[in-house]
């Protein structure tokens, strides 16, 4: 029995939605600054990055704490996620959901030189992060299923919309570090997965964004293609966003290959 039409644009939709404001908002914007926006524009994306992120929802003060721990610490005992330090991608996510806790009620002690320069939104995420909350996106996702469905296996698929998030998160900190090819001798075991990262919008380009930290562009070489980068020359020529180096919006020359 085919997979319903909504089901299966249910699916795609949150599942791209997703993974494109952990990169566009989350990732780029809150914890590296890699360009600048209007306090307008930045409510804006910070309630997408609520909305489509739903019952995973990670504020940006957390999410940025937990992202610059892993640069510095990266695939160390102080990576909060590393595929070198945990056995598999549950302990991975685990220990990297009990940071975020930790962080988020003030129980983990945070160093001062990775706070600050991500956006804050106190109400939202007061109560983005109740459990009354957190509930009523799960009963949404289930009652379009229920609605949707024409078997019981396609409800299997609910628990990756619970956990969008940490899905995506155990996809990019696991295979990241872990499998594909290196463009740079890092001294972490980060990895470029896929040559063309469509599934996590550039994210899969780990080894390359190890190296150039602060660069927009996660693609390095002329046969990688980066959509999330894609997106954002988009809203930096309508004015949405502005990029804070110009230089940024041209590709950076080929590296040199890594000396393995
Ligand atoms: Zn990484
Ligand atoms: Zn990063």
């Amino acid at each position: 029995m085919p997979v319903p039409l909504p089901i299966i644009l249910f699916f795609v939709g949150h599942w791209v939605l997703s993974v494109f404001f952990q990169t566009f908002f989350l990732h780029r914007y809150g914890a590296h600054r890699m360009f600048e926006m209007s306090p307008r524009w930045e409510r804006f994306f910070h309630l997408c990055t609520f909305l489509t992120q739903g019952s995973s929802y990670l504020n940006p003060r957390g999410y940025a704490i937990l992202h610059r721990m892993h640069h510095a610490y990266s695939d160390t005992e102080k990576d909060p996620h590393s595929p070198v330090v945990a056995k598999d991608p549950f302990t991975m996510m685990t220990r990297t959901w009990a940071i975020y806790l930790g962080i988020r009620t003030g129980t983990f002690d945070v160093e001062p030189r990775f706070l600050g320069g991500y956006p804050e939104w106190p109400a939202l995420d007061r109560i983005a992060g109740r459990v009354s909350t957190v509930l009523l996106f799960g009963a949404a996702y289930a009652l379009f299923y229920f609605h949707f469905a024409t078997a019981w296996w396609q409800l299997l698929l609910l628990p990756i919309h619970f956990l969008m998030g940490p899905t995506h998160g155990a996809i990019v900190n696991w295979f990241g570090h872990w499998l594909g090819y290196r463009n740079f001798d890092e001294k972490d075991n980060s990895k470029n997965t896929l040559l063309f990262d469509f599934v996590c919008f550039g994210e899969l380009f780990q080894n390359n964004h190890h190296r150039h930290g602060s660069r927009p562009n996660f693609a390095a070489r002329w046969f990688e293609i980066d959509p999330g980068y894609v997106v954002i020359t988009i809203f930096a020529k309508l004015g949405i966003i502005e990029m804070r180096d110009a230089k940024s919006l041209q590709r950076a020359p080929l590296p040199a290959p890594a000396a393995e």
